[in-house]
């Protein structure tokens, strides 16, 4: 582990003393150029590197300031103490500025419904925001304000303004456990979602709670093809099994596709939004770049992102280990396009190794599917009864 540790240091080092060779332009005639995000969920990463660690996303149509550049990134100011870089082609360039329009915000107006508290942030510009969450609940940071004024209307739950950087307004939510949260566009400003932990019925703790399933890949894009069985049905017969074990329980189930056809990535966290399910869950079978490797890496994983996603991925590993008496592929940190969706709670499955002969051969009977589905259920259940303890 340690030894990981040291060459992950060591390719930072290397990487940030490589970049600072390179020679970064100025924006343009003035100091800052305002960029705007040309689709939802762009990330601003700590360094100009397609793969490095995100810092945060923000919805399309909302707004940075840029200071630098270089062929592919600007170099964002958040007015931290370091610069964060967003990749040019997800920004348009508005206008180029001398100093950051620095928003006044006066308000803030909360407001609440069974489900969510939601808290209104009147704006002119949508600026860019993060979320982090911190053992005891979820700070939400806005940038490039002045708040000084602030009159906070209404005021619901457990959301404290705590003082950071003059130029930063951050919310605090305290809670022991998240369900959800998010920013949400609107014609005056943005919204901050927070979901509240839903009341659940002890004995059938997934009575109305609204689950999409989505069956990885589908059409032309098949995912691992292995011994003749394609990925892509895998996933769907075992979503479909799934979907009955859940329904029988007395979830809202939708799945993202019910038959073999081709949906985008994120059309299907659309469609997992626009149900306004409480959870998101990915169906797929793993593979490996080299085959051979398949002896010592097989059985079920589960995967998540956000910290609040863990739980969930642990319910269900526990059940499906039991289950399948697979080997334990653990319980892993992973960045995919369905992972990261911090509304709904969002976690992927791999049920097992197509390329492994046994696990490919349980994995497409139909027996073992329906086995597998109830397991899963149980997963679900445990999670939401976890939940309730708060
Ligand atoms: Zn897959």
């Amino acid at each position: 582990m340690k030894k990981i540790f040291f060459i992950a240091g060591l390719f930072l080092l290397t990487f940030s003393n490589a970049f600072a060779l390179e020679e970064l332009e100025d924006v343009g005639i003035a100091k800052y150029a305002v960029i705007e995000a040309k689709r939802d969920y762009t990330p601003v990463r700590v360094l100009p590197n397609e793969n490095a660690e995100r810092f945060l996303h923000v919805r399309k149509g909302f707004v940075l300031y840029a200071d630098k550049q270089n062929k592919d990134f600007y170099r964002v100011d958040l007015g931290l103490d370091k610069p964060f870089w967003l990749e040019k082609k997800y920004a348009d360039v508005q206008a180029v500025i001398d100093e950051k329009r620095i928003q006044k915000i006066d308000k803030i107006e909360f407001d609440e419904d069974k489900e969510k508290y939601k808290i209104f942030i009147p704006a002119y510009i949508q600026n860019a925001y993060s979320f982090k969450e911190t053992p005891d609940g979820l700070e939400f940071s806005l940038y490039d304000v002045d708040y000084e004024n602030l009159e906070i209307k209404n005021k619901r739950g457990n959301f404290n303004v705590v003082p950071t950087k003059k130029s930063v307004l951050t919310l605090k939510y305290t809670s022991p456990a998240l369900f959800g949260y998010d920013v949400v566009p609107h014609k005056k400003g943005l919204v901050l979602e927070v979901r509240k932990i839903p009341k659940i019925n002890r004995k059938k703790p997934l009575k109305g709670i609204k689950v999409v399933l989505d069956a990885g890949h589908g059409g032309e894009e098949k995912g691992v093809c292995a011994f003749g069985v394609e990925e892509k049905d895998v996933n769907l017969k075992i979503s479909k099994q799934i979907r009955k074990a859940l329904k029988k329980r007395g979830a809202k189930v939708y799945m993202t596709r019910t038959r073999d056809k081709y949906v985008p990535l994120y059309d299907r966290l659309t469609f997992a939004q626009d149900k306004e399910a409480d959870i998101l869950l990915s169906i797929h079978q793993n593979s490996l770049p080299n085959p051979k490797d398949v002896v010592n890496r097989h059985g079920v994983g589960t995967y998540y992102y956000n910290k609040q996603a863990y739980a969930l991925a642990s319910h269900l590993q526990e059940h499906l280990l039991k289950q399948t008496g697979f080997r334990d592929d653990g319980i892993n940190f992973a960045s995919f396009a369905l992972t990261r969706p911090t509304n709904p709670v969002s976690v992927l499955v791999e049920c097992g190794y197509l390329i492994d002969k046994n696990e490919m051969q349980k994995l497409t009977n139909k027996k073992f599917q329906k086995d597998f589905a109830k397991a899963f259920a149980l997963g679900v259940e445990d999670y939401m009864r976890y939940l309730v303890v708060f």
